[in-house]
């Protein structure tokens, strides 16, 4: 049997306008009445009842009608408050209802149990009045309504967030694929460019060698800036790979300088490098430690004017600083610092140096040169992979040293897996 209470007390145009439509699941008539009674009794919040003898009918009624609140009577002829709970879950856009219970005296324990399963509160049917009821109802359809809306959000914050991902994703591997397909004939240029200055095609006057070495800077830089894209592509899909391999410091520090000098001799900044000789051979990805100190080198430089000095000093950090940060399985730690008496850097940007993309006052600074904010970060990440850090001090106006701590083991260079380790970021 189901029926729709009508006599509701409000009057035409009052806030019945959007009454909570609530389902008594009830098999006694009186106490049926009273609930629906109790409903229609109260104007805010306002309700409108449907009501059901048994669960099989409730369950049909909630299979069709779009119920805000369930009341219903722990004991039903056709099933108790769990089962009910339990069939309920199953019916799509039900399964957080607001459900009240009510239970005789003494079946308390029930109700909790019910409550567990997903019920939002209960009453006993010896203390229930008008107030309770719809207290109690109220209460729970406006819980039930907040947590469907942040569920609603969730789940579309959740939607724009792996859509977000999808377009990052597409962007990264858009640079990746333009950076290298420009390479390319960047590349080929650079070399027929070296043609030109070998004088394969004849000999070039002054001005011409002059003009064909700009060109070849230009291309260069060019290169660098891709290949700086292609790095930075590669570290966010986490496929910056590391070829490791026994390597000698000193030896590295010298390629990382042999790009760095002709630049700094051109702008008048005298380079002054002290590597110690007790540094051991050890494991690194050579290539990429020449491309951070290639990096600092060179922004050293860059921002430092005409007369003034970069400084890179390696050596083996003291005992008392090797133990605090050493992880396991290394033995020392190698500490490479480039200093130099530039610009500085300004204290509120120094925490962000190392962030994507970011660049201190890139416009109007004179010393300032072309760059994409990507050198740096690169750098960390590079040093990260050899489970190193880098840091910076720097003083606006004075100058500014990073510092590269790198673990390092004095043994062969051999691990346990293969001839030599390999790693990735990711
Ligand atoms: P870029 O290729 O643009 O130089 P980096 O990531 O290497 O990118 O550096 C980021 C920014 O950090 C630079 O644009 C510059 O503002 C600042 N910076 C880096 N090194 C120095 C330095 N030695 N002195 C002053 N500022 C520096």
């Amino acid at each position: 049997m189901t029926s729709h209470s009508e006599w509701s007390d409000a009057k035409p145009g009052e806030s019945i306008l959007n009454p909570m439509l609530v389902l008594i699941v009830e098999d006694d008539p009186a106490f049926r009445y009273f609930c629906a009674r109790a409903l229609s009794s109260t104007e805010t919040p306002s309700f409108r009842a449907v009501e059901a003898e048994t669960a099989k009918e409730a369950l049909e009624i909630l299979k069709h009608e779009k119920i805000d609140g369930v009341l219903l009577d722990y004991n039903l002829p056709d099933a108790t408050g769990i089962d009910f709970m339990d069939k309920l879950r199953n019916i799509a856009g039900y399964e957080h209802n607001a459900v009240v219970i009510m239970t005789s005296g003494g079946s308390e324990s029930l109700a909790a149990e019910a409550m567990r399963v997903g019920a939002a509160d209960y009453i006993t049917k010896q203390a229930i009045s008008h107030q309770s009821l719809t207290r109690a109802l109220g209460n729970a359809i406006e819980r039930a309504n907040l947590q469907r809306a942040i569920r609603e959000r969730a789940v579309a914050v959740e939607k724009a967030n792996r859509e977000l991902i999808k377009r990052n994703d597409e962007i990264s591997r858009f640079y990746h694929t333009v950076s290298h397909e420009t390479k390319t004939p960047l590349t080929a240029a650079l070399l027929f460019l070296s043609m030109l200055k070998q004088e394969v095609s004849g000999p070039l006057n002054a001005d011409q060698m002059e003009l064909v070495e700009q060109a070849t800077l230009c291309c260069e830089e060019l290169v660098s800036h891709f290949d700086d894209l292609i790095d930075s592509t590669r570290l966010e899909t986490g496929k910056l790979h590391l070829e490791k391999s026994l390597d000698n410091l000193p030896t590295v520090v010298q390629r990382a300088v042999a790009g760095v000098q002709p630049i700094a001799d051109e702008k008048q900044v005298v380079l002054r490098i002290e590597v110690s000789e007790h540094i051991p051979d050890f494991i690194m990805d050579g290539s990429r430690i020449v491309q951070v100190l290639a990096n600092l080198l060179g922004n050293a430089v860059k921002f430092t004017h005409p007369g003034g000095e970069v400084r890179l000093c390696a050596e083996l950090a003291n005992s008392a600083e090797n133990d605090a940060l050493l992880p396991a399985g290394f033995t020392q730690t190698l500490k490479i610092s480039v200093s130099d008496s530039g610009i500085g850097i300004a204290e509120q940007d120094v925490e962000s140096v190392f962030d994507r993309l970011y660049q201190v006052g890139e416009k109007g600074d004179p010393v300032a040169g072309a760059g994409l904010g990507l050198g740096l970060p690169i750098a960390k990440e590079i040093v990260a992979l050899h489970q190193g850090r880098i840091c910076v001090k720097s003083e606006l106006g004075v100058g500014s040293t990073f510092t590269i701590q790198l673990p390092i083991k004095e043994d062969s260079g051999k691990t346990g897996e293969g001839e030599y380790e390999k790693s990735a970021t990711g």
